[in-house]
């Protein structure tokens, strides 16, 4: 499927339209930012395993019965998906505190939960993503009540797949964000990406970071993180 105009271009990702108007390629960048964008650097490799990992990770999500919008990898740094339009909230799931809820609660990183925890921000650059819950969400009409419904629903079921799947690379799934989007059948689609820009991997045994908490961090082996994630995967593929 030949590459058309550029629709978009966000952080880490840029999104041109095909031929068919139901269709969309997805173009990973190397570049990072953290902080809400006051940190900025470049992650070499990362578009490439952000883009594979994503793809990977979809592809068994869909075999155990998730809707995503991947439709097939066409190069190391480019995916052909199902456009969608995104609904405008970060779903963010937690298994362990870290990030903003330690911060935000002022508790220490590594409580292990008695169950997963949800919440959303709204995605909205001029207001910096805030939280919202979802009455808000309602009352903004970012979303139907079925569709958050859905989504919440979708999110733990993600939940619970990934976080068996990362055990068997002895990978911690701490926390992560999904984004959901609607295609032209008005069908709710995981879109967006799951990698190491989006989720926090801690490894089993050492609890090493695996994730861009390095590069949020200064905590360096930003790349090899990446590329130890990358290299679990694939070690567990063949
Ligand atoms: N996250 C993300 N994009 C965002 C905010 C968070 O992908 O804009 C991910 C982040 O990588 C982590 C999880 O969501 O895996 C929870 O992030 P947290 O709320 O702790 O925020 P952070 O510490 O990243 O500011």
């Amino acid at each position: 499927m030949e590459k058309g105009q550029q629709l978009y271009e966000g952080k880490a990702k840029k999104v041109f339209a095909t031929s068919d108007p139901d269709c969309c390629i997805v173009s990973y960048k190397d570049d990072a930012t953290a902080f809400d964008g006051a940190k900025r650097g470049t992650i070499a490799g990362k578009g490439a395993v952000n883009n594979q990992m994503s793809n990977m990770l979809m592809q068994m999500l869909e075999h155990n019965g998730i809707p995503t919008h991947f439709i097939s990898e066409l190069n190391q740094r480019e995916t052909l998906v199902r456009k969608v339009s995104i609904i405008p909230l970060e779903v963010i799931i937690r298994n362990v505190s870290a990030g903003s809820f330690a911060q935000r609660y002022g508790v220490e990183e590594g409580i292990v939960f008695d169950a997963p925890t949800i919440e959303f921000s709204y995605k909205n650059d001029d207001l910096h993503d805030p939280l919202i819950n979802e009455y808000h969400a309602l009352a903004l009409k970012l979303a139907t009540k079925e569709e958050i419904d859905t989504v919440k629903a979708l999110a733990f079921q993600v939940n619970d797949i990934l976080k068996a799947f990362m055990k068997t690379l002895n990978v911690d799934l701490i926390d992560f964000k999904l984004e959901f989007g609607r295609s032209s059948d008005g069908s709710i689609l995981l879109a967006d990406e799951i990698s190491p820009d989006t989720c926090r991997f801690w490894d089993s045994t050492t609890h090493e970071k695996l994730d861009k908490d390095r590069f949020r961090r200064d905590l360096g082996g930003v790349e090899d993180a990446y590329q130890e994630m990358m290299r679990r995967l694939l070690e567990q593929k063949d």
